[in-house]
């Protein structure tokens, strides 16, 4: 099954952020232990950038059991507890009372963002954080801390970069790469139930597999032809 993929969101006000990058946010799928934290990069159809991909490989296998269709968490400023947040809107409402609370983001959330969370959170443009009420108040709060999306897909089939599953490696001899099951079997790569985060570790697995694949193989073929020609 695919891993290292993307996620479709189909609401609207997120698509209008399309190319916006959030350096750290924590993502989270409800109903498992999937949480990741990492830059977050708003897309055409949805959400990437490293916190998805990290999700999407550690939840690789439960994500392809709900076919790609979940609810997703973003608390988008992880660095602040729920009554941190509630301080720094405390705070802008003394200091800046006569300010709309659209045109005050607390950083380092960018603007166009902190403007769709300010209207998903039901507060309109022109309020300013003198008339901010309680209940609205409470709600941009649980914006920050918990916006919910519902996930309908992900990246298209062969976009993603790696693959998750494959030949047990209980199967395979590691020092040679052989079958333990079938004579003169050799496996490296994709092929093989390894895959791994960012980084290059995809890479490096199928490129020293192949080398320690390639090594056995050929000394097996030398050994064989010694038998044949002693
Ligand atoms: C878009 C993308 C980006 C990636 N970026 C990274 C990255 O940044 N870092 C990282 O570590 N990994 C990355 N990966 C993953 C990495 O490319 C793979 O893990 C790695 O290439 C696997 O090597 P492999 O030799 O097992 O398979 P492959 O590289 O897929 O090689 C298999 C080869 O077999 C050939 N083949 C298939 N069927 C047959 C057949 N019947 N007969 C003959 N030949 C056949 C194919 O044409 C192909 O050339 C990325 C993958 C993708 C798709």
């Amino acid at each position: 099954m695919p891993s290292l993929f993307t996620f479709h969101i189909a609401s609207p006000w997120l698509r209008e952020l399309a190319g916006i990058s959030v350096e750290l946010v924590e993502a989270s799928v409800p109903g498992t232990r999937l949480r990741e934290s990492g830059a977050l990069l708003v897309t055409h159809w949805g959400v990437s950038g490293p916190v998805i991909l990290r999700l999407s490989a550690w939840g690789a296998r439960a994500l392809h059991g709900f076919n790609y269709q979940f609810s997703l968490h973003i608390n988008w400023l992880p660095h602040l507890d729920g009554e941190a947040i509630s301080a720094e809107l405390a705070a802008r409402r003394h200091a800046q009372p006569a300010r709309t609370v659209i045109n005050t983001p607390i950083p380092p959330l960018p603007a166009r963002l902190w403007e769709q969370l300010v209207l998903a959170a039901g507060i309109a443009r022109d309020t300013r954080w003198a008339a901010l009420a309680r209940a609205a108040h409470h709600r941009l709060c649980q914006q920050l801390i918990r916006t919910e999306f519902q996930v309908t897909g992900k990246s298209l089939n062969k976009e993603e970069f790696v693959t998750c599953g494959g030949v047990r490696l209980s199967d395979v001899n590691f020092k040679t790469m052989a079958s333990r099951i079938c004579l003169d079997l050799y496996f490296a790569g994709e092929l093989l139930d390894i895959d791994g985060l960012m980084g290059g570790f995809n890479f490096q697995v199928a490129w020293i597999i192949g080398w320690l694949a390639g090594q056995a193989m050929a000394a097996d073929a030398e050994s064989a032809r010694r038998e044949e020609w002693p």
